[in-house]
């Protein structure tokens, strides 16, 4: 059975003093959920923080990844310099990564690659603008993301990917989707996968909502049954926040 899961994707926040403080922060909480619960610091932080929770039961993951194995592409980190760190989660395909730094289906396609082939576990994000959902097309859009990065990959290779729904306009916006709305795109991708790869494999994803998840609404969005767990940006800066969510399980 697919489990829930809730990750904390720092974003570029927090030093590694911050870094510290937080994550005492977050080892003084009680998990009293179900949830696996991951933490995602800056890469400047991922070994301090894989050591600080090394034996607890949070995991720490990386927020991106090169596609290559080493090279000339200053600025940037592989697969396998995560994995030197301790690190076999990592996040790709974040709407900032896409708006800001210009990943496109094709290049997440070759991330998710360069991920899987290290045995790492990939959290793929995705998500429409407010414009296709204005239009009636974000079905279609989010179809396609998942299509063109995903579907060239063999049905036991989703054993190592957790899919993460995040409709662009909830992001830091303090507008969440309905629970309704979260849960009628979550059966809409669980359906996508089950058209290509069968209602096995469909069942087994976890799907993760994310968009300013909050203690107030975290309760609502998880009670759904295709929703199994969040991805948390803004909330996850605090220890109480965060596991006041994570207890929403
Ligand atoms: C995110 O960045 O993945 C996110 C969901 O952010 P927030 O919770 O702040 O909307």
């Amino acid at each position: 059975m697919r489990k829930n899961i809730v990750a904390g994707n720092w974003k570029m926040n927090n030093d590694l003093a911050q870094t510290e403080t937080l994550i005492t922060a977050l080892k003084g909480q009680t998990i009293s959920s179900d949830a696996e619960v991951m933490v995602a610091p800056p890469f400047t932080n991922l070994w301090a923080a894989y050591n600080a929770l090394k034996g607890s039961d949070i995991e720490v993951a990386a927020q991106n990844m090169h596609f290559a194995e080493n090279g000339a592409y200053t600025g940037e980190v592989s697969a396998s310099m995560l994995k030197s760190v301790g690190i076999t989660t990592v996040i790709l395909g974040h709407s900032e990564r896409r708006a800001y730094f210009n990943e496109t289906d094709e290049i997440l396609a070759k991330k998710v690659d360069a991920a899987l082939a290290k045995d790492m576990r990939v959290i793929f994000c995705f998500g429409e603008e407010l414009a296709d959902r204005k239009s009636d097309n974000h079905e279609t859009v989010v179809g396609d993301q998942i299509k063109n990065a995903l579907f060239h990959l063999d049905a036991a290779a989703f054993k190592n990917i957790v899919l993460a729904y995040e409709p662009v306009w909830a992001i830091g916006t303090g507008e969440t989707a309905s629970p309704e709305q979260a849960q009628d795109m979550h059966a809409f991708i669980r359906k996508t996968l089950a058209d290509k790869y069968g209602a096995e494999v469909a069942d087994s994803v976890s799907i993760l909502y994310g968009g300013s998840v909050k203690p107030n609404n975290a309760k609502e969005i998880f009670s759904k049954p295709d929703v199994d767990g969040g991805l948390i940006g803004g909330a996850a800066l605090n220890a109480e926040d965060f596991f006041a969510i994570v207890n929403a399980f």
